[in-house]
């Protein structure tokens, strides 16, 4: 028998690659926070010795879902300013707000409030892009959650950082602090083409090239903003960004609700991920993503909930049934993204985007041991025909019951194992207290 740290055997496993399988009662061996193993669960007992062992009889194990945008300290901004398009959203309630209130605690309580609802919703990375990224990072550190903390870039000043060189030596530090951590990464995280110059984003193309880093930016998120950069340039932002050459692999854009097929295929050609977060852009009538399209011209689209601001909540589970449905409405075909490529969207697709497809993304020996189990005991997903179908389309993340990052479990039961949830949520109410006097 060889010792092992953990042994956890479940009804299903889904491992994601190779793509829309389920093994039935099968087991995962967990060592130094990576998966050695995967067997029938028979011969798991016979050949493992484990500290832990950890039987989940109902349950489905999958990948940990991957949030790859979102900004997480907005978590304290939930329901603030609701019902409202886009650009009166941000420029009348969310960046005065920010202007007030964002500091160095404003993003740990926020992150912290963030990362304790997105591990109770089977999230084991999150890609974050907002003020004060070494609080984020210290929270999601704190929370041994894994996260990619944004370099954030915009041009005018804030109470994080006076102007753009400011914005990026700033970041440059949290890079170096983090740059050998086991969970935590950073990319460059210009906010949007229209916050930030061309001249800005030249010398974030030449950084990252440097560095060896990627850029997330929001990209086409509003018909607005496609037609005002065509009015103010002749072009639309887009075809900037190709014009500047700052489109490449390293690139994820974030929405992508207005695309011409053209665009599509300079998309496709070039390599970039495109993050779709469709929640976010139906509650502020942005727009639709056509991920079917992006998906048939072999564009790799991801996940993220975007900030709980505009969501609100942080429910990759939900996010996922979202991306499946719409797409089925907005292409006419019910086999528009199925069930097993909603599950790739959230999960390998938002690997490979951050770079990361070697350690994360699915469940396959040598990986990084980031799980989620479910629970498909419940009378919600009775009875199971095909468990991928059922997690996607009838699953809450209620029934969400166990998570794991490298090894380490930070879901007992839904009990959180590192982050104090009352303490939490009494935070949250202390922040409203404040913001809602102001
Ligand atoms: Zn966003």
């Amino acid at each position: 028998m060889e010792n092992i740290c953990t042994l956890i055997e479940a009804k299903w496993l889904i491992p994601v690659v190779p793509s829309n399988t389920a093994l039935e009662n099968h087991a995962l061996a967990v060592s130094d926070g990576k998966i050695i193993d995967i067997l029938p669960r028979d011969a798991a007992q016979k050949k493992y010795n484990p500290e832990r062992y950890i039987s989940l009889a109902d349950h489905a194990l999958i990948p940990g879902l991957i949030n790859t945008h979102t900004h997480a300290a907005m978590a304290l901004l939930k329901g603030f300013a609701d019902d409202l398009p886009l650009n009166e959203w941000l420029n009348n309630h969310i960046w005065p707000a920010e202007g007030k209130f964002v500091s160095n605690d404003f993003v740990y309580d926020g992150a912290s409030i963030a990362i304790a609802e997105m591990i109770k919703s089977g999230t084991t990375t999150l890609n974050d892009m907002y003020f004060f990224p070494s609080a984020t990072a210290k929270a999601a550190e704190d929370a041994g959650i894994r996260a990619c903390v944004g370099i954030i870039a915009l041009e005018f000043p804030s109470a994080y950082a006076q102007n753009f060189d400011d914005y990026i030596e700033k970041g440059i530090r949290v890079h170096n602090k983090y740059k050998t951590h086991e969970l935590i990464s950073t990319m460059f995280a210009p906010h949007a083409p229209y916050t930030v110059s061309p001249e800005g984003l030249a010398k974030i193309s030449q950084l990252a090239h440097d560095m060896d880093l990627q850029i997330q930016m929001h990209i086409h998120e509003t018909t607005f903003e496609v037609e005002q950069s065509k009015t103010e340039t002749g072009k639309s932002p887009l075809a900037n960004l190709n014009h500047a050459e700052f489109l490449n692999s390293n690139l994820l854009a974030v929405h992508m609700t207005q695309l011409t097929d053209a665009e599509i295929a300079l998309i496709s050609k070039k390599g970039i991920s495109v993050v779709h977060c469709p929640e976010s852009n139906l509650k502020l009538a942005s727009g639709f993503c056509p991920i079917s399209k992006l998906i048939e011209a072999n564009v790799n689209v991801c996940l993220g909930t975007d900030g709980s601001a505009s969501n609100n909540d942080l429910d990759m589970l939900g996010e996922m049934r979202t991306a499946a449905l719409i797409a089925k409405g907005v292409s006419g075909k019910a086999d528009a993204v199925p069930a097993h490529t909603a599950l790739e969207i959230a999960t390998i697709n938002g690997a490979k985007a951050l770079g990361l497809a070697d350690k994360i993304g699915s469940l396959e020996i040598g990986k990084q041991a980031d799980i989620t189990a479910i629970d498909l005991s419940k009378i919600e997903s009775a009875p199971v025909y095909e468990p991928i179908s059922q997690i996607v389309y009838a699953t809450t993340r209620e029934q969400i019951t166990n998570v794991w990052v490298a090894g380490k479990q930070l879901l007992d039961n839904r009990k959180l194992t590192t982050l104090n949830e009352p303490e939490l949520i009494s935070r949250a109410n202390e922040w409203k207290l404040k913001i809602s006097a102001a």
